[in-house]
């Protein structure tokens, strides 16, 4: 039998043996195509997840699905907005079907443990929704044993003093990360050929009145589409990042579904 943690680089029977015998979580990245400024390529929403999700898989005994490699619309104030060329997004509806039908698929194979990770801030409550309407199908349907966990990874690093490592002149939250010292690093851990630390264009932090005006207004997006600057990414600050994440992500599992 295969032993690679992603579902797709199985054979269907490998696969369906897998989750017979072990009911293993199934963990969902779901991504965007969005530009990340000069520095980076526009995968980012869809490579860190899908890397996160593959160390936890094997910590964990945990599968991997495809990643959703399409997102919910860039938004001005969380990712620079959906005005750059490159940056292709879904309407939430799509998205929130796309989860739903893909949960109802695992259910179909006998998936009863679920994780979706994030990667794009803008996801988040458009897969909370195909969450809640896959379950209530799936309980018309006589399925009452599905469980899902939902996260973002970011949301992973809280400890103070990881948050000074990272930041040591502040750190100023995750909406305004978008391209900035954490995804950039993760990047340069993971993927440094896909960065170009030489085109960092070092900016204020991005500042943005307290509500949302649409058509959006472009110039409120500092113009290299980044919203503060990755001139203090390191590959050190990613590997700390990702181990942070990746141990906490793996706790949550088992404390959740005893995956571990
Ligand atoms: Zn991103």
């Amino acid at each position: 039998m295969s032993d690679s943690v992603f579902i797709g680089e199985l054979s269907w029977k490998d696969y369906a043996a897998r989750v017979e015998a072990d009911n293993p979580v199934v963990l969902l990245p779901v991504g965007s195509l969005e530009q990340h400024g000069h520095h980076m390529s526009m995968n980012v929403d869809v490579l860190l997840p899908t890397s996160v999700c593959e160390q936890v898989a094997r910590r964990s005994n945990a599968l991997v699905a495809p990643t959703l490699t399409y997102g919910y619309k860039s938004q001005q104030k969380s990712g620079g907005g959906n005005h750059y060329p490159g940056t292709t997004s879904l309407d939430g509806a799509t998205l929130t079907h796309t989860v739903l039908d893909v949960i109802r698929e695992f259910a179909r194979h006998g998936v009863r443990r679920v994780a979706i990770m994030n990667g794009h801030f803008e996801n988040s409550m458009f897969i909370v929704e195909g969450i809640d309407l896959a379950l209530r199908e799936l309980r018309y349907a006589g399925i009452h044993d599905m469980r899902i966990m939902t996260l973002s990874y970011w949301d992973f690093i809280h400890d103070p003093q990881v948050l000074e490592t990272l930041y040591p002149e502040g750190f100023l939250g995750w909406d305004i990360e978008h391209g900035g010292v954490f995804e950039t690093s993760l990047m340069l851990a993971l993927y440094p050929n896909l960065v170009s630390m030489d085109k960092v264009v070092d900016h204020p932090p991005a500042k943005f009145p307290p509500y949302d005006m649409f058509p959006v207004v472009p110039e409120r997006t500092p113009a290299p589409g980044t919203l503060s600057s990755a001139k203090g990414a390191t590959r050190e600050k990613g590997e700390l990042i990702l181990e942070v994440c990746v141990a906490g992500i793996t706790r949550a599992l088992d404390q959740e579904f005893g995956a571990a």
